[in-house]
């Protein structure tokens, strides 16, 4: 068949499978082009490894640091007449990439909240790895079934006590308009703690560590936005705030039972994907800030943000802010790239989004996650939605 995007709202119905393993193949080629990264963890597991920041977690893990990995994600297979989610094709370009260079790469595809998703793992770390040196939680989901009550919590993405008038983007149709959000009800923000908050990362690395499989000096790492002012009433200051807040208090507990520098919130910048695209005011902000960091030479994609995480900022001695957390959203929070955005955000509209704003950017990078507008890829040739294309 020819694929071709299918776009509703917010998500890319169709991937492409050859676009996928291009765009995996190229995040590679990144990496490998810096050239290696000294005393990085050799056995990692990545949960939530098959799309932004995850996938990129894993491409730099073994790409860059000789790592053998095992990956956690909740993808869709293909069918003969259907094609399969973006990430269930970056997890086979993945595991054919990491072949090639004699790494193990072992991907388990369901719901990680799960104990039975847990229990998976452990016996896939155990039979490939023996133990983990690292783990990366880079979950975003908008559903957690809690895996002792049953109960399913969905996450909200609102403000919080009043309602607030934000500006936004209809991606689509390149409009900006005001809308006014409703503020969540204390179901909702709980429900969104419970979802993108930090308890199931300390029930896996509860389960792991009771399971023998964590190595000694391991070290874990979850990832947070904290974002600009001009976002805080949708994100820090909202639900996801109250459930990013969270993160901050799990990684505390996990110090507190398996060492000083057992685990680690690392904030990163805002970049294009699936879970950011959902987020109202979020693209807007994005394509501000992608052109005034482009414009300065500052710009980074989630391989660039990963790259420079394991390749410079972890290398050195640990720097971290007031909450004991990394921080990688240092150029995008500068006060030059800011006082740009913040004078642009004023002038925003319809009208003058071409000249302020890299609305183009953004949708090349949306689509970039589902494998459509890669150079090199044969987008009119027929394709076999089952088979994932290898890249010389
Ligand atoms: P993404 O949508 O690109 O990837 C989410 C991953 O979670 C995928 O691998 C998906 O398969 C997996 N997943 C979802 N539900 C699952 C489940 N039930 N079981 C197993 N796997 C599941 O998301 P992303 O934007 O890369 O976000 C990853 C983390 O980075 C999040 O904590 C997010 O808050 C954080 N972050 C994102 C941004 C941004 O701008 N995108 C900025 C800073 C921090």
């Amino acid at each position: 068949m020819i694929i071709e995007p299918r776009i509703r709202g917010f998500i890319c119905t169709t991937a492409h499978p050859g676009g996928c393993a291009m765009n995996v193949h190229q995040q590679i080629g990144y990496v490998a082009g810096k050239g290696e990264i000294p005393g990085m963890a050799k056995r990692v597991l990545v949960l939530g490894c098959s799309a932004g920041y995850g996938l990129a977690s894993r491409i730099v893990a073994t790409f860059g640091g000789g790592a053998d990995t095992v990956g956690v994600s909740f993808e869709k297979a293909p069918s003969e007449t259907k094609t399969a989610s973006a990430g269930w094709y970056n997890n086979r370009a993945f595991e054919a990439e990491a072949a090639k260079v004699g790494r193990k790469a072992v991907t388990l595809d369901g719901d990680a909240f799960s104990d039975e998703m847990k229990a998976a793992t452990i016996k896939a770390i155990a039979d490939n790895l023996g133990q983990v040196d690292l783990v990366v939680y880079s979950m975003a989901a908008p559903v957690r079934t809690h895996p002792r009550t049953g109960e399913t919590f969905r996450s909200a993405i609102k403000p919080l006590g009043a309602p607030v008038t934000v500006k936004t983007l209809n991606t689509d149709k390149g409009e900006v308009f005001e809308t006014e959000l409703q503020p969540a009800t204390p179901e909702e923000t709980a429900g969104t703690v419970a979802v993108m908050g930090g308890e199931d990362w300390e029930m896996w690395i509860a389960a792991l560590s009771e399971a023998g499989v964590l190595a000694p000096g391991f070290k874990t790492l979850s990832y947070t936005y904290i974002g600009s002012e001009l976002t805080w009433p949708i994100y820090w200051k909202a639900t996801l705030g109250k459930a990013k807040e969270d993160l901050d208090r799990a990684a505390a507990a996990i110090r507190a039972r398996l060492g000083a520098h057992a685990a680690r919130v690392v904030s990163l910048k805002a970049v294009v994907t699936q879970a950011s695209s959902a987020i109202p005011v979020v693209p807007l902000y994005g394509v501000v800030l992608f052109k005034v960091m482009k414009e300065m030479g500052l710009h980074e994609g989630c391989i660039e943000q990963i790259d420079r995480l394991f390749r410079t900022v972890l290398q050195g001695p640990e720097a971290l802010d007031e909450a004991g957390r990394v921080r990688l959203d240092d150029w995008e929070l500068s006060a030059p790239v800011q006082d740009e955005v913040k004078r642009r955000w004023a002038r925003i509209s319809t009208e003058t989004l071409p000249e302020l704003a890299d609305l183009a950017g953004f949708r090349a990078d949306f689509l970039k996650i589902f494998g459509f507008g890669l150079a090199g890829v044969d987008y009119g040739a027929e394709q076999n939605p089952q088979v994932v294309p290898a890249i010389a």
